[in-house]
Protein backbone atom coordinates (compact mmCIF):
# COMPACT_ATOMS: atom_id res chain seq x y z
CA UNK A 1 0.00 0.00 0.00
CA UNK A 2 1.60 3.27 -1.02
CA UNK A 3 2.22 6.12 1.90
CA UNK A 4 -0.88 8.72 0.93
CA UNK A 5 -3.33 5.58 1.27
CA UNK A 6 -1.83 4.16 4.64
CA UNK A 7 -2.31 8.04 5.83
CA UNK A 8 -5.48 7.96 4.50
CA UNK A 9 -6.45 4.56 6.67
CA UNK A 10 -4.52 6.04 9.83
CA UNK A 11 -6.78 8.90 9.92
CA UNK A 12 -9.77 7.43 9.34
CA UNK A 13 -9.48 4.66 11.87
CA UNK A 14 -7.90 6.73 14.59
CA UNK A 15 -8.90 10.27 13.53
CA UNK A 16 -5.22 11.79 12.85
CA UNK A 17 -2.11 9.75 11.97
CA UNK A 18 1.56 10.80 12.79
CA UNK A 19 3.87 10.37 10.84
CA UNK A 20 8.15 9.84 11.01
CA UNK A 21 10.56 11.10 8.32
CA UNK A 22 10.44 8.35 6.29
CA UNK A 23 6.83 8.18 6.21
CA UNK A 24 6.70 11.72 5.50
CA UNK A 25 9.61 11.57 2.79
CA UNK A 26 7.69 9.02 1.06
CA UNK A 27 4.22 10.87 1.15
CA UNK A 28 6.19 14.08 -0.31
CA UNK A 29 7.56 11.63 -2.84
CA UNK A 30 4.18 10.30 -3.95
CA UNK A 31 2.44 13.37 -4.04
CA UNK A 32 5.19 15.53 -6.18
CA UNK A 33 4.78 12.48 -8.40
CA UNK A 34 0.83 12.64 -8.54
CA UNK A 35 1.46 16.20 -9.26
CA UNK A 36 3.65 16.02 -12.05
CA UNK A 37 1.10 13.51 -13.89
CA UNK A 38 -1.96 15.73 -12.64
CA UNK A 39 -0.33 19.13 -13.99
CA UNK A 40 1.64 17.39 -17.02
CA UNK A 41 1.39 20.25 -19.60
CA UNK A 42 -1.07 20.08 -22.26
CA UNK A 43 -0.01 18.33 -25.36
CA UNK A 44 1.53 20.87 -27.31
CA UNK A 45 -0.18 21.50 -30.58
CA UNK A 46 -0.87 24.37 -32.49
CA UNK A 47 -4.24 26.10 -34.35
CA UNK A 48 -3.77 27.45 -37.29
CA UNK A 49 -5.66 30.45 -37.59
CA UNK A 50 -6.74 32.38 -41.46
CA UNK A 51 -8.72 35.49 -41.53
CA UNK A 52 -11.10 34.90 -43.46
CA UNK A 53 -13.31 38.38 -43.92
CA UNK A 54 -12.29 41.92 -42.73
CA UNK A 55 -10.03 44.32 -42.31
CA UNK A 56 -7.88 44.39 -39.56
CA UNK A 57 -8.42 47.92 -38.80
CA UNK A 58 -12.40 47.76 -38.91
CA UNK A 59 -12.91 44.51 -37.60
CA UNK A 60 -12.07 40.73 -39.27
CA UNK A 61 -12.91 37.29 -38.96
CA UNK A 62 -11.07 35.08 -38.13
CA UNK A 63 -11.16 30.97 -38.90
CA UNK A 64 -9.74 28.40 -36.96
CA UNK A 65 -8.24 24.83 -37.94
CA UNK A 66 -10.62 23.30 -35.22
CA UNK A 67 -13.59 24.82 -37.06
CA UNK A 68 -14.57 27.64 -35.18
CA UNK A 69 -14.65 31.28 -35.77
CA UNK A 70 -13.98 34.91 -33.85
CA UNK A 71 -14.89 38.82 -34.67
CA UNK A 72 -12.27 40.90 -33.65
CA UNK A 73 -13.71 44.51 -33.83
CA UNK A 74 -9.80 45.77 -33.88
CA UNK A 75 -6.87 44.25 -34.73
CA UNK A 76 -6.52 40.55 -35.33
CA UNK A 77 -5.86 37.41 -32.88
CA UNK A 78 -2.16 39.00 -31.91
CA UNK A 79 -3.65 42.11 -31.43
CA UNK A 80 -6.31 40.91 -28.84
CA UNK A 81 -3.37 38.68 -27.02
CA UNK A 82 -5.29 35.51 -28.41
CA UNK A 83 -2.41 33.33 -28.29
CA UNK A 84 -3.98 30.00 -27.64
CA UNK A 85 -7.13 28.52 -29.50
CA UNK A 86 -10.51 28.99 -27.10
CA UNK A 87 -11.75 25.68 -28.76
CA UNK A 88 -9.10 23.72 -29.30
CA UNK A 89 -6.38 25.14 -26.12
CA UNK A 90 -3.67 24.83 -29.36
CA UNK A 91 -0.98 27.60 -29.94
CA UNK A 92 -2.46 30.04 -32.31
CA UNK A 93 -0.20 29.99 -35.75
CA UNK A 94 -0.67 32.94 -37.77
CA UNK A 95 -0.11 33.65 -41.03
CA UNK A 96 2.87 34.87 -42.28
CA UNK A 97 2.93 38.47 -42.47
CA UNK A 98 2.06 39.78 -45.32
CA UNK A 99 5.00 41.52 -46.89
CA UNK A 100 3.29 43.98 -49.01
CA UNK A 101 1.31 45.41 -45.74
ZN1 LIG B 1 -8.30 25.48 -32.37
Amino acid sequence: MNMISQLRQRVSEDGAASLNIDEFNRLQTEWVTRAKIEVLPPVARECAWGMDDGDPDSGSMWNSACGQSWFFYEGGPEENNQHYCGNCGGKVLLPAQDPTL
